[in-house]
Parts: C-alpha cells; structure tokens; sequence
C-alpha cells in the first residue's frame, strides 16, 4: 500500500502555486481536494447509476522512463501532477477509484519510438487484467507492420495519436497503411485533434475531417471532447456514427481545456450514446474522483451517465466481460 497523501489546506495552497502558464482553478474550486486521499469519493454516483466501477476511455502508461520526462515537462510547463506513485502504485490507486478497465494511451515524437510504446504496452497488458491494450504509431518507414503487428500479435484493442506533440498530420500518404488497417479491423483511435491545452500545426478539425473523408469508417474517439473547438466535433459526433468525443479534463474545476460552453448542454443528452469518461491518469492535479463527479453534476439522464461511465467503451473497445 503506498502511503497517502495529505489533504490538509496547507499542501492544497502549495499544490495550487505549482500551476504553471495560464492555467487555473476555477471559482469555487476549494472543495476539490488536492490529493486523492483513498476514500472512493464517487461510491454515490456509482450506486445511483447501479454500477460497480466504469471505465476510464483516456489514461496514460508510459515505459516509466518516459513518464518522469513527461512529469518534468508537466512540472515547468503545467501543472503538478496528483498521482506521482511508481507503477504498482499507480494500479492501486486505479483500483480504489473502481476504475474497472483503463486505456493505455501512449505516443511517439519521434522515430524508432512507437515500436518500443507497443511492445512496452503489449508486456503491460499482459500481466495487467484491467488494461485495454491501445497501440500508437509514427509516419516512418515499417508504420503498416507496426499496425499489422498491434492489431495481430498483440491484439490491441485500439490505438492513440496526439497530433499536437507528434507534430503529424494525419492525412499524409504514409500513414494511410496504418489506418486501411485500423478501419477494416474496426478498432477506435483515440485522437487529440482539438487546440487545447496549446494549439499545433494540426490541430484543426479540418485534419480530422480530411483523414475521414478517406477512411469513411475509422472509428475515432476525439480526445477532451475536442476542447477548444467544441461546436464543431461535438457537430461531428451528433452526424457520424463513427465519431466519438471523451471527457478527459473536461467538466472539472480546472481549466486546462477552458470551461465547456454551457450553450452546448442541451446537445449532450442527445449525443450520451457517443461520449465516453477519460480521466487524463496519471498526469492530473486532481483526485480522479473530482473528474468522476464531474459527471454526475450534469444535467444528463440516469442511463446517459451510466453511458458515459460505462456502457459506450464497453461496447466500443469490445469488452465481453467487464
Ligand atoms: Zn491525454
């Protein structure tokens, strides 16, 4: 059991003033506790929706190497990070949330990495019965056998792409060999294409609609509801059956994503079917309770909030028994 982390107003301070650039808490944001202090703030909710645990669509496991460069980065450029446990750490506080299932989200920058995340992921996977495998890849040479190898030897369930960090466009040629593959498969891509936290070269949703238009059935599920262009994939979603938006550090009292326009409320309802919880785990200055919450604050139906906990990535990432 790792140790757990003080609630006292005295660290909140402290852990807030670690908030680099123009990031923020919102208004009234006092009550979220700034570490997660074990108790499963969210055992309510569950029960009110007649859950057990849900299933977090956006959580990161890196190769640890990389997640303390990821942490560095985070450090001086964003936010501090609530969950700064090793691995087997990590898993326990996933597992006390009743976080049943989780994502394994990660990316390459550069060549020569992909390969290394997927066989990282794949040994992960194997010996984590809660992980859903997700694969990633680059635009370099051997991309379709990298995908090829995801898909058939290590049987991922779907894949991850941050177009702003890899500095990619998704719509060059040398991609196309991965999705051809990933579209007949039939599995998601967890996509973030939206500007937010900072914008990149690719960013635009016209990237996205330009890789749909080519690969018509690639399901893609757009990361932080696709913050900061909301109206525009939240659109998307509601007219593409394949298209498909997740919370991650979205309707929570931090504003790395800028407050979701509550003109968009109303449409929410409408689209549950298509909306699935990620959380961003680790690299959050949260209790995963607070995001968990966060849903059950909104103006949804009972069977739109288990949807969105639960039934959408069961039945997208194929999850037979959960
Ligand atoms: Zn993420």
């Amino acid at each position: 059991m790792t140790a757990i982390g003080c609630a006292c107003a005295a660290s909140f301070a402290q852990h807030r003033q670690g908030v680099a650039g123009p990031y923020q808490w919102s208004e009234g944001a006092e009550a979220v506790p700034p570490r997660d202090d074990g108790r499963t703030r969210h055992g309510d909710l569950l029960r009110e929706l007649g859950l057990d645990g849900l299933i977090d669509a956006h959580s990161h496991w890196f190769p640890e190497s990389v997640m303390r460069r990821i942490w560095d980065h985070f450090d001086r450029h964003y936010w501090p990070i609530t969950y700064r446990q090793l691995p087997a750490g990590r898993l326990e506080w996933v597992r006390r949330n009743k976080i049943k299932r989780f994502t394994t989200l990660n990316y390459a920058h550069r060549p020569g990495m992909a390969a290394w995340l997927n066989e990282w992921t794949a040994r992960f996977a194997a010996r984590t019965p809660e992980a859903i495998p997700c694969g990633t890849f680059y635009a370099e040479a051997g991309v379709g056998e990298e995908v090829r190898r995801c898909i058939e030897d290590y049987r991922f369930r779907g894949f991850k792409l941050h177009l702003r960090v890899s500095d990619m466009d998704p719509t060059q040629s040398a991609l196309h060999p991965a999705f051809e593959q990933i579209e007949a498969a039939g599995l998601p891509v967890v996509m973030h294409v939206g500007s937010a936290p900072e914008p990149g070269r690719f960013t635009s949703p016209r990237y996205l609609q330009a890789l749909l238009e080519r690969f018509p059935r690639l399901k893609v599920v757009v990361a932080h509801m696709g913050a900061w262009e909301w109206e525009t994939y939240l659109t998307l979603a509601e007219r593409l059956d394949n298209l498909y938006l997740d919370t991650t550090m979205v309707f929570v009292g931090f504003t790395a994503c800028g407050p979701h326009p509550e003109a968009l409320s109303p449409r929410l309802e409408g689209a549950s079917h298509k909306i699935l919880f990620g959380s961003d785990f680790p690299n959050i200055p949260y209790p995963l309770s607070h995001a968990v919450n966060g849903i059950g604050r909104l103006p949804l139906s009972r069977q739109a909030k288990r949807r969105i906990l639960f039934d959408n990535a069961a039945a997208l990432f194929g999850l037979e028994s959960v």
